[in-house]
């Protein structure tokens, strides 16, 4: 189960946004341009720049969030989103001793696909120490011969065979990372993530993340979602047809009223 956690942000960020955008539009000057920001004027000036979507200014706030009980699969998505900084636990320095995995919804509730999900994942979990081990005789023997002293030979064999062995985890394989995005990447990630159209799973994180950074920048973030919630769906035939079911969701989820699925 997906967990994500809001670690930092920007501090104040409407208020940062609206400074920023004064700044484009008045002769102010730096020392003068968070002057008379009160809140209702700082709502207005953000709500203004989404709506003549004026979207540099609000490159100027990122959101820093910790995500966990997440899949490599997940990983190899939400990595495609370049506009993000990304720090991701290493399969390469880590040992996975007894790996933990994701099992997709629709595996878990059919009592057959779950045996079979589970067999697979237990066959990798006894390769990869079979691997290990094997590798691990192996360079354990090299490094020796090579002059390391046994203590070193066995910690640089150890971590060269992990290296290696890791090829055979599978895609379910959990992971956890911290992400950074500015708010104007997020825009774009929950335009493309919140949708139907996305997996479960990742769609799952983007409305974790879209309703921890709502409460903190509500204005910032008030027509934040799929592209359903502020015009005509754009998917074409591929199109879910639910916009009016997605546009209630994504109210209550913002006001707080409903948990992410
Ligand atoms: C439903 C769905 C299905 C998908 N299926 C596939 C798939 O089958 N195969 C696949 O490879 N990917 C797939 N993707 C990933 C998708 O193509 C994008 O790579 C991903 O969503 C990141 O989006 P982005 O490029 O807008 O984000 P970012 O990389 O964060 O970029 C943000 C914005 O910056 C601009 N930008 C960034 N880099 C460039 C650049 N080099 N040149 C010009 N402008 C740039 C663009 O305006 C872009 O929207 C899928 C995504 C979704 C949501």
């Amino acid at each position: 189960m997906a967990s994500v956690t809001l670690l930092s942000h920007t501090p104040d960020p409407e208020r940062a946004v609206a400074a920023a955008a004064k700044l484009c539009y008045s002769p102010a000057s730096i020392s003068q341009i968070r002057d008379g920001l009160t809140d209702e004027k700082t709502a207005g000036f953000v709500e203004m720049l989404a709506e003549i979507g004026h979207e540099s200014p609000i490159e100027h706030v990122s959101f820093t969030f910790g995500i966990e009980g997440v899949s490599r699969s997940l990983l190899a998505q939400i990595t495609r989103h370049r506009m993000a900084s990304f720090s991701v636990q290493s399969q390469r320095y880590v040992r996975e001793a007894q790996f933990s995995y994701v099992t997709p919804p629709e595996i878990a509730a059919d009592d057959e696909a779950a045996r079979i999900f589970r067999e697979a994942m237990d066959r990798d979990q006894r390769d990869y120490e079979r691997l290990t081990s094997l590798l691990r005789a192996r360079h354990e023997a090299a490094f020796l011969a090579a002059g390391q002293d046994a203590k070193t030979a066995a910690k640089n064999a150890e971590k060269k065979a992990i290296e290696d062995a890791r090829f055979v985890l599978p895609n379910a394989c959990e992971t956890k990372m911290v992400l950074t995005m500015n708010a104007r990447s997020l825009l774009n990630f929950f335009r493309h993530r919140c949708c139907m159209r996305a997996q479960w799973e990742i769609r799952d994180v983007a409305d974790q993340m879209l309703a921890l950074v709502s409460a903190v920048a509500p204005h910032l973030f008030r027509a934040a979602g799929p592209a359903c919630l502020s015009g005509a769906c754009p998917e074409g035939k591929m199109s879910c047809g639910k916009a009016a079911e997605q546009r209630r969701r994504y109210a209550a989820l913002k006001a707080g009223t409903e948990a992410a699925e």
